[in-house]
């Protein structure tokens, strides 16, 4: 049966859906709040290479192995593994080609969504009503489709940051060569430092020149954060503070922390790179994904950690997987919701389960990782995953 299905965001989980969704010749409307189309959003992501593939045949750069880095500039490990790096607006604008004028309702905030019967509805600022066969919340970590959903559920804040750049391989800094070697070989570099890391990688520019994008986890305590978003108040929620938009007496401190913390090769990437950002790391599961005609995908669904980098390839499978549901043909509609959302949360528990752990240990140890051989970091890893999937250690 085709159907009348309204997405309330337009990243990557909304784009990617509403792409299945009318292949299939549903009616699909998104609505996503952002009046812009999005292009600036986000520097880069790691992907599951079989994601990645779906995308294009040699989407993103290869990455085949983890260099770690103490926090005296000794690599400490090597570790393989298998993912792909690349921009996210590459991602955001391969899902969005396919989709035709119209489809998309920029400037439109969803203020309430909920169910009456077998149809769903939601209400925007500008005071309209519309109404649906089903309404998917694909609208990030503060979804307004998750409230109806689960009214419960908050995001709970982990203790730390990831402030974010980028920077041009050309004009990195003599000092930055060790890691500027390990990235130009395919490396994804972490430097694991006093209750701390940082994460390096290649990625493409807009023109094709290779970019370093780095991301540097750093604790935070929730006062610490509410006068860093510039909230006042711990109820309203922010996430992140755009590029160039950290207050410039928490920068100083920030880059001196940086001198302070990394070795040379590390800290002279990090305090070359203009522009900086940050976002505040959240998790959490919605206690479920399907309530009548209101489904959860994406990190409105559950809240992608991001150090296993898996976020944006679990939002494309949820994206997928629920366009498969709708148009099965085995048993009831909601009997095939509920089925779908389960047999998702089995999916992708490992992932985010990893994610955590590994975040906070080390965020949270205290780890003297200086003293490690390779063979204690091996042996660590192994008994931290505990048996745990991890797509990018597949092959
Ligand atoms: C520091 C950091 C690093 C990360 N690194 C990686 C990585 O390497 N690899 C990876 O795969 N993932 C990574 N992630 C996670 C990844 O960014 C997310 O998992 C992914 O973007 C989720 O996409 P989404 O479409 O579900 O949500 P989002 O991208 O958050 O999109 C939600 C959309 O909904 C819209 N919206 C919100 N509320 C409303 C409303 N009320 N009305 C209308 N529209 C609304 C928003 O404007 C937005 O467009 C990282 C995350 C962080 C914080």
């Amino acid at each position: 049966m085709k159907m009348n299905i309204g997405i309330v965001g337009g990243s990557i989980a909304g784009t990617a859906l509403a792409d299945r969704l009318l292949q299939s010749g549903h009616r699909v409307e998104i609505l996503e709040r952002s009046a812009s189309d999005l292009v600036d959003r986000g520097l880069g992501i790691a992907m599951d290479p079989s994601v990645a593939e779906t995308l294009g045949g040699d989407f993103g750069i290869p990455i085949h192995q983890r260099v770690v880095f103490d926090r005296t500039g000794v690599v400490r490990w090597r570790q393989a593994l298998s993912k792909r790096t690349v921009r996210w607006s590459v991602v955001h604008e391969v899902l969005a080609s396919g989709l035709p004028e119209g489809i998309v309702d920029r400037g439109t905030h969803v203020l309430e969504v909920g169910v009456e019967d077998d149809l769903a509805w939601v209400r925007t600022e500008s005071g309209n009503r519309r109404e649906f066969d089903v309404v998917v919340g694909a609208d990030g970590i503060g979804s307004r489709v998750r409230e109806a959903v689960d009214p419960g559920f908050k995001p709970e804040f982990l203790g730390y940051v990831a402030i974010r750049g980028l920077i041009p391989v050309e004009a990195l800094p003599p000092e930055a060569g060790p890691v500027r070697e390990a990235v130009l070989d395919g490396s994804m570099v972490n430097g694991y430092l006093d209750r701390s890391h940082v994460v390096a990688y290649p990625i493409e520019s807009p023109s094709g020149d290779l970019l370093i994008n780095w991301m540097w986890y750093r604790n935070t305590t929730m006062e610490d954060l509410d006068d860093l978003l510039g909230t006042g108040e711990p109820t309203v929620h922010r996430w992140s503070l755009p590029p160039g938009g950290i207050p410039a007496a928490h920068l100083e401190t920030f880059r001196r922390e940086v001198s302070e913390s990394m070795p040379a090769s590390m800290s002279s990437i990090l305090r070359s790179s203009g522009s900086w950002s940050l976002q505040a790391i959240h998790g959490g599961t919605a206690s479920r994904a399907v309530s009548g005609r209101l489904v959860l995908i994406g990190d409105a669904n559950r809240i992608a950690i991001p150090h296993v980098g898996a976020g944006t390839s679990m939002a494309i499978i949820d994206a997928r997987s629920l366009a498969a549901a709708i148009d099965g043909s085995d048993g009831e509609l909601d009997r095939r919701l509920d089925r779908w959302a389960e047999v998702r949360r089995g999916e992708t528990r490992d992932a985010i389960s990893f994610g955590r752990d590994l975040g906070r240990f080390l965020q949270y140890s205290g780890t003297e990782w200086t003293t490690w051989s390779s063979d204690d970091y091996d042996r660590w890893w192994t008994e931290l995953r505990a048996g745990r999937r991890l797509y990018f250690e597949s092959s």
